[in-house]
This record gives structure tokens, C-alpha cells and sequence, in this order.
């Protein structure tokens, strides 16, 4: 996106053998992309995303926070961490219920807050 390229400098020599990295893999992204905070990371190269989403109260005429969670697949050469910003995009299901696969950190953690 800007200035930092954060996924690709580090694994540019063929470091990642990930078969479901949508860049070194053979993992198509089709469908569905969208931003959101990392949750957890604590499953084998997967995490779970939380999405924010407004949902109207038309009786208080005001908006309150709603959270969706996707499960996505995590390269190992973008690893992302707790508290990351990330954009996933969909893909075929990679298993029972992960049909999405990180394509970039946006924001590390720690340049957030
Ligand atoms: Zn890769």
C-alpha cells in the first residue's frame, strides 16, 4: 500500500514453502477482502480476525459496535501477530472453517495505539 512494504523483503529469496501463501503458494484469492485486528494467533499458521462493524438501533437512532471473526490463514512470510492490522481476502475453504488467508500487514501492532 504506502511507504512501508511489509510482507515481501525479508522472504523475497524463496524462503517461504508455504503451499497456501497466495504469493509463494498456489492458493487463489478471489471474492471478499477486508480489513481487521488480529484476536489470536495461538493456532498453527492461522489467526482469527475481529471485524468492526456498525449495527443501527433505529428506537436510540444511534449506532453501537458489532464484531465479526474470520479464521485466516497465516503465511509464514507475513506471520502476523496479536493485535496486528491486517487485510485477508477469501479464498477456496482451506479447511472446515478458514476460507480466508491474510495478504498483508497493514499496521504491526506496535505502530498502532
Ligand atoms: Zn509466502
Amino acid at each position: 500500500m504506502a511507504k512501508k512494504t511489509a510482507a515481501k523483503p525479508k522472504e523475497a529469496s524463496g524462503e517461504c514453502k508455504d503451499p497456501r501463501c497466495p504469493v509463494h503458494g498456489h492458493v487463489k484469492t478471489r471474492g471478499r477482502v477486508f480489513e481487521g485486528i488480529v484476536a489470536s494467533d495461538k493456532m498453527a499458521k492461522s489467526v482469527t480476525v475481529k471485524k468492526e462493524r456498525l449495527y443501527y438501533y433505529p428506537k436510540f437512532n444511534r449506532y453501537a459496535k458489532r464484531f465479526s471473526t474470520y479464521k485466516a490463514h497465516n503465511p509464514l512470510c507475513i506471520n502476523a501477530r496479536v493485535g496486528d492490522f491486517v487485510r485477508i481476502a477469501e479464498t477456496r475453504p482451506l479447511s472446515k472453517t478458514k476460507s480466508f488467508v491474510v495478504i498483508e500487514i497493514i499496521k504491526k501492532r506496535e505502530d498502532l495505539s
